[in-house]
């Protein structure tokens, strides 16, 4: 696209860097339902360098950080806001393809003066920002946050690293997904020379377990099918099986996943009001970010998601539905 503030490019777009380096104001770092690691590695690390060069900067987004995530330098300053309180010069959103993702803060935060920069690596992105900074060849948002405040000047702290490096290593699955890429570990082996230490990354976001987990995680994987061809298989989490805490601690979805032959993996957790949250991995022959699409999510080829209205068995056949004729009509 080549509209006026759309810039699908590898580099930082001038136009983001004269906003970023001009006049130092108030910065809005908003943040998306149930924030992961990219999200908030990016927006803690963007903020905490602006910060350092003068702007007032706020952080806030529709739902809490979660337990896991909680060791990110200045997540302390993380607010959750169902209405946003007063106007912000500047409002940054990373990692963000969809504005409905902020749960309706970023259009109560927008004034026709505030310049919204929309920072992110998905290719469905809905460019509704002022300005739109979108690279797919991105392994994680994490990476374009690292070439910008490169670009922008500003030192990478030891703080700054840690929260860009667990975007990254987050993304990439420690890093071995194929979204790796040489970038990736160019970048990774930048931060943790400006001391993000990758031990303590794992340390935190797997080492943790609470000592019931590992029973709970047995009675959940109990549950993973597959289906008779090989090709699918899933997870299907009722309400009330496991904590929202071990639900946010634990990837599920790469237990499926991790079967040999399997093309795509689905990990379909029971939500509150008749809701049902999947999330779909592929392995390269689907384009599983296609198949969210049509139950209106999204994502990336090969990790996307979406919510389905229904019960969990509803839900679960629709899916499986939806995989299938994906599989016999989509191969790639
Ligand atoms: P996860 O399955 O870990 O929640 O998400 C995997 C990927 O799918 C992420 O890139 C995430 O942004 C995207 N995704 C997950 N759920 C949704 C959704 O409901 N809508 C959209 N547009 N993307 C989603
Ligand atoms: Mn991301």
């Amino acid at each position: 696209m080549n509209d006026a503030g759309v810039f699908d490019t590898v580099a930082p777009p001038r136009a983001v860097l004269d906003v970023l380096s001009g006049r130092q104001g108030s910065a809005l770092m908003l943040g998306h339902v149930h924030p992961d690691g990219d999200v908030l590695g990016t927006l803690l690390a963007l903020g905490l360098g602006l910060n350092a060069a003068g702007w007032s900067v706020t952080w806030a987004g529709p739902h809490p950080i979660p337990d896991v995530l909680s060791f990110l330098p200045g997540a302390k300053a993380w607010q959750v806001w169902r209405t946003v309180p007063c106007a912000f010069d500047v409002i940054v959103l990373t990692d963000c393809p969809n504005p409905d993702r902020t749960e309706g803060l970023v259009d109560a935060a927008r004034r026709p003066s505030s310049l919204v920069l929309n920072i992110d690596h998905h290719p469905d992105n809905r460019r509704y920002g002022t300005l739109n900074w979108i690279d797919p060849t991105a392994a994680a948002t994490g990476e374009m946050v690292f070439d910008l405040l490169k670009a922008l000047g500003h030192p990478i702290t030891p703080e700054i690293a840690l929260n860009l490096f667990t975007a990254i290593h987050t993304d990439t699955g420690s890093f071995r997904y194929s979204n790796t890429t040489p970038r990736t570990f160019r970048i990774a082996a930048e931060l943790t020379a400006s001391g993000a230490e990758p031990a303590l990354v794992s340390d935190w976001l797997y080492q943790r377990r609470a000592p019931d987990a590992l029973d709970t995680l047995g009675r959940v994987l109990r549950r993973v099918s597959v289906s008779d061809d090989g090709r699918v298989a899933w997870l299907t989490v009722p309400r009330g099986l496991a904590s929202e805490a071990f639900l946010e601690a634990e990837d599920l979805v790469t237990y499926p996943r991790s079967i040999e032959g399997v093309e795509v993996a689905l990990l379909l957790r029971e939500e509150d009001k008749g809701l049902v949250k999947a999330s779909l991995r592929g392995k390269g022959q689907v384009a599983v970010n296609r198949i969210a699409q049509r139950f209106g999510g999204g994502g990336h080829e090969n990790a996307a998601g979406c919510t389905v209205r229904g019960t969990l068995e509803e839900a679960t056949a629709l899916m499986l539905d939806a995989v299938r004729s994906a599989l016999t009509e989509d191969r790639r």
